[in-house]
Protein backbone atom coordinates (compact mmCIF):
# COMPACT_ATOMS: atom_id res chain seq x y z
CA UNK A 1 0.00 0.00 0.00
CA UNK A 2 1.26 3.67 -0.93
CA UNK A 3 1.05 6.30 1.58
CA UNK A 4 1.51 10.02 1.80
CA UNK A 5 4.44 9.88 3.25
CA UNK A 6 7.23 10.84 0.98
CA UNK A 7 5.29 13.54 -0.29
CA UNK A 8 4.96 15.31 3.33
CA UNK A 9 8.40 14.73 3.85
CA UNK A 10 9.92 16.40 0.86
CA UNK A 11 7.36 18.81 1.41
CA UNK A 12 8.42 19.67 5.34
CA UNK A 13 12.10 19.95 4.22
CA UNK A 14 11.00 22.45 0.97
CA UNK A 15 8.85 24.41 3.11
CA UNK A 16 12.13 24.19 5.93
CA UNK A 17 14.31 25.72 3.38
CA UNK A 18 12.50 28.11 2.02
CA UNK A 19 11.64 29.45 5.29
CA UNK A 20 15.70 29.57 6.20
CA UNK A 21 16.36 31.42 2.84
CA UNK A 22 13.96 34.12 3.45
CA UNK A 23 11.76 34.02 6.94
CA UNK A 24 8.93 35.85 4.83
CA UNK A 25 8.83 33.46 1.73
CA UNK A 26 5.57 32.42 3.04
CA UNK A 27 4.26 35.33 4.49
CA UNK A 28 4.32 37.80 1.55
CA UNK A 29 1.81 36.01 -0.27
CA UNK A 30 -0.09 34.88 2.49
CA UNK A 31 -3.40 37.36 1.95
CA UNK A 32 -3.34 37.83 -1.94
CA UNK A 33 -2.32 36.45 -4.86
CA UNK A 34 -1.07 38.79 -7.96
CA UNK A 35 0.27 36.58 -10.18
CA UNK A 36 1.93 37.90 -13.84
CA UNK A 37 1.38 34.95 -15.73
CA UNK A 38 -1.95 32.51 -16.76
CA UNK A 39 -0.07 29.10 -17.67
CA UNK A 40 -2.02 26.61 -19.92
CA UNK A 41 -0.31 23.81 -20.44
CA UNK A 42 -0.26 20.18 -20.54
CA UNK A 43 -1.05 17.78 -17.71
CA UNK A 44 2.21 15.69 -18.29
CA UNK A 45 4.02 15.04 -15.41
CA UNK A 46 7.25 16.17 -17.46
CA UNK A 47 6.07 19.54 -17.78
CA UNK A 48 5.79 21.51 -15.09
CA UNK A 49 5.14 24.90 -15.07
CA UNK A 50 6.80 26.65 -12.21
CA UNK A 51 9.69 24.31 -11.91
CA UNK A 52 10.69 24.83 -15.91
CA UNK A 53 10.20 28.61 -15.65
CA UNK A 54 11.89 28.85 -11.99
CA UNK A 55 8.57 30.53 -10.80
CA UNK A 56 7.76 30.72 -7.17
CA UNK A 57 4.54 30.65 -5.64
CA UNK A 58 2.50 33.87 -6.24
CA UNK A 59 3.56 34.00 -9.98
CA UNK A 60 1.39 31.52 -12.02
CA UNK A 61 -1.89 30.77 -12.36
CA UNK A 62 -2.36 27.62 -13.95
CA UNK A 63 -4.51 25.52 -15.95
CA UNK A 64 -3.25 22.37 -17.37
CA UNK A 65 -5.34 19.43 -19.27
CA UNK A 66 -4.31 16.76 -21.54
CA UNK A 67 -2.34 18.30 -24.83
CA UNK A 68 -2.95 21.91 -23.75
CA UNK A 69 -6.38 22.39 -25.36
CA UNK A 70 -8.44 25.17 -25.52
CA UNK A 71 -12.25 24.33 -26.31
CA UNK A 72 -14.61 27.08 -25.67
CA UNK A 73 -17.40 25.25 -24.02
CA UNK A 74 -14.92 24.22 -21.66
CA UNK A 75 -16.21 25.72 -18.57
CA UNK A 76 -13.58 24.47 -16.61
CA UNK A 77 -10.58 26.38 -18.71
CA UNK A 78 -12.62 29.32 -19.24
CA UNK A 79 -13.33 30.31 -16.05
CA UNK A 80 -9.72 30.08 -14.67
CA UNK A 81 -9.12 32.75 -17.97
CA UNK A 82 -12.23 34.81 -17.01
CA UNK A 83 -10.67 35.11 -13.41
CA UNK A 84 -6.97 35.44 -14.42
CA UNK A 85 -7.66 38.39 -16.56
CA UNK A 86 -10.62 39.99 -14.71
CA UNK A 87 -9.99 39.93 -11.09
CA UNK A 88 -5.96 38.45 -10.93
CA UNK A 89 -5.49 41.14 -14.28
CA UNK A 90 -2.41 39.06 -15.29
CA UNK A 91 -0.58 40.87 -18.23
CA UNK A 92 0.74 37.25 -20.14
CA UNK A 93 -0.52 34.65 -21.14
CA UNK A 94 1.44 31.32 -21.92
CA UNK A 95 0.16 28.62 -24.29
CA UNK A 96 2.77 25.53 -23.71
CA UNK A 97 2.91 22.41 -25.90
CA UNK A 98 5.32 20.01 -25.58
CA UNK A 99 7.40 17.83 -27.57
CA UNK A 100 6.63 13.85 -26.99
CA UNK A 101 2.89 14.92 -25.97
CA UNK A 102 1.06 11.45 -25.79
CA UNK A 103 -2.30 13.21 -25.96
CA UNK A 104 -0.92 14.62 -29.54
CA UNK A 105 0.31 11.28 -29.99
CA UNK A 106 -3.37 9.32 -29.00
CA UNK A 107 -5.25 11.84 -31.50
CA UNK A 108 -3.12 10.77 -34.51
CA UNK A 109 -3.41 6.90 -33.71
CA UNK A 110 -7.08 7.26 -32.94
CA UNK A 111 -8.47 5.84 -35.62
CA UNK A 112 -6.77 2.27 -34.69
CA UNK A 113 -7.24 2.89 -31.22
CA UNK A 114 -9.30 1.31 -28.71
CA UNK A 115 -9.90 4.65 -27.34
CA UNK A 116 -12.22 4.91 -30.97
CA UNK A 117 -14.64 2.42 -29.40
CA UNK A 118 -15.03 3.98 -26.05
CA UNK A 119 -17.49 6.42 -24.83
CA UNK A 120 -15.66 8.09 -21.97
CA UNK A 121 -14.41 11.46 -21.44
CA UNK A 122 -10.76 10.66 -22.37
CA UNK A 123 -12.26 9.51 -25.57
CA UNK A 124 -14.42 12.33 -26.29
CA UNK A 125 -11.18 14.89 -25.58
CA UNK A 126 -8.77 13.21 -27.94
CA UNK A 127 -11.51 13.07 -30.64
CA UNK A 128 -12.38 16.63 -30.34
CA UNK A 129 -8.19 16.77 -30.33
CA UNK A 130 -8.01 14.98 -33.35
CA UNK A 131 -10.86 17.05 -35.36
CA UNK A 132 -8.82 20.41 -34.29
CA UNK A 133 -5.57 18.92 -35.89
CA UNK A 134 -6.83 17.95 -39.26
CA UNK A 135 -4.55 20.64 -41.07
CA UNK A 136 -1.52 19.57 -39.08
CA UNK A 137 -2.83 15.75 -39.73
CA UNK A 138 -2.43 16.41 -43.28
CA UNK A 139 1.04 18.01 -43.18
CA UNK A 140 2.32 15.07 -40.89
CA UNK A 141 0.77 12.57 -43.23
CA UNK A 142 2.10 14.17 -47.02
CA UNK A 143 5.76 14.70 -45.42
CA UNK A 144 6.40 10.36 -45.87
CA UNK A 145 10.00 10.76 -46.11
CA UNK A 146 10.15 12.65 -42.89
CA UNK A 147 11.72 10.79 -39.81
CA UNK A 148 9.32 10.10 -37.86
CA UNK A 149 9.99 12.18 -34.72
CA UNK A 150 10.56 15.78 -36.50
CA UNK A 151 6.79 14.64 -38.57
CA UNK A 152 5.50 14.21 -34.72
CA UNK A 153 7.42 17.23 -33.31
CA UNK A 154 5.72 19.39 -35.91
CA UNK A 155 2.29 18.00 -35.65
CA UNK A 156 2.86 18.97 -31.73
CA UNK A 157 3.68 22.50 -33.21
CA UNK A 158 0.34 22.44 -34.81
CA UNK A 159 -1.49 21.34 -32.20
CA UNK A 160 -0.20 24.50 -30.04
CA UNK A 161 -0.74 27.14 -33.29
CA UNK A 162 -4.75 25.03 -33.35
CA UNK A 163 -4.98 25.75 -29.64
CA UNK A 164 -3.92 29.58 -29.44
CA UNK A 165 -5.95 30.54 -32.44
CA UNK A 166 -8.92 29.26 -30.18
CA UNK A 167 -7.72 31.21 -27.23
CA UNK A 168 -7.13 34.54 -28.94
CA UNK A 169 -10.95 34.52 -30.33
CA UNK A 170 -12.46 33.31 -27.08
CA UNK A 171 -14.23 36.04 -25.40
CA UNK A 172 -12.59 36.78 -22.28
CA UNK A 173 -8.95 37.49 -24.36
CA UNK A 174 -11.65 39.32 -26.91
CA UNK A 175 -13.43 41.80 -23.78
CA UNK A 176 -9.75 42.49 -22.47
CA UNK A 177 -8.53 43.58 -25.59
CA UNK A 178 -11.66 45.35 -26.59
CA UNK A 179 -11.31 47.00 -23.03
CA UNK A 180 -7.41 48.28 -23.58
CA UNK A 181 -6.01 45.60 -21.12
CA UNK A 182 -2.52 45.00 -20.98
CA UNK A 183 -2.31 40.87 -22.30
CA UNK A 184 0.11 39.47 -24.36
CA UNK A 185 -0.92 36.00 -25.69
CA UNK A 186 2.52 33.43 -26.20
CA UNK A 187 2.29 29.73 -27.74
CA UNK A 188 5.39 27.59 -27.11
CA UNK A 189 6.73 24.74 -26.97
CA UNK A 190 8.72 22.95 -24.17
CA UNK A 191 11.30 20.68 -25.22
CA UNK A 192 11.43 17.77 -22.98
CA UNK A 193 15.10 16.56 -24.45
CA UNK A 194 16.93 20.12 -23.61
CA UNK A 195 14.60 21.31 -20.99
CA UNK A 196 13.97 24.17 -22.87
CA UNK A 197 10.89 26.69 -23.79
CA UNK A 198 10.27 28.43 -27.31
CA UNK A 199 8.52 30.55 -28.55
CA UNK A 200 6.36 29.66 -31.77
CA UNK A 201 3.70 32.45 -31.78
CA UNK A 202 2.69 35.85 -29.90
CA UNK A 203 -0.37 38.16 -30.38
CA UNK A 204 -1.43 41.67 -28.45
CA UNK A 205 -4.27 43.54 -28.69
CA UNK A 206 -2.53 45.59 -31.52
CA UNK A 207 -2.93 42.78 -33.89
CA UNK A 208 -6.21 41.66 -32.61
CA UNK A 209 -8.80 45.19 -32.59
CA UNK A 210 -9.39 46.66 -36.10
ZN1 LIG B 1 1.20 16.38 -23.32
Amino acid sequence: MTTLKPLLAKNRSWALQRRERNPDYFEQYLHQQKPHSLWIGCSDSRVPAEVLTGSHPGELFVHRNIANMVVPDDDNLMSVLQYAIFYLGVERIVLCGHYGCGGVQAALGLPASPLAKEDSALARRIAALRSGLQQGLVEYHASAEEEESSKLNRLVEANVIAQFAQLVVCEPVQQAWQAGQALEVFGCVYDLQSGHLKELIQQSAEESVP
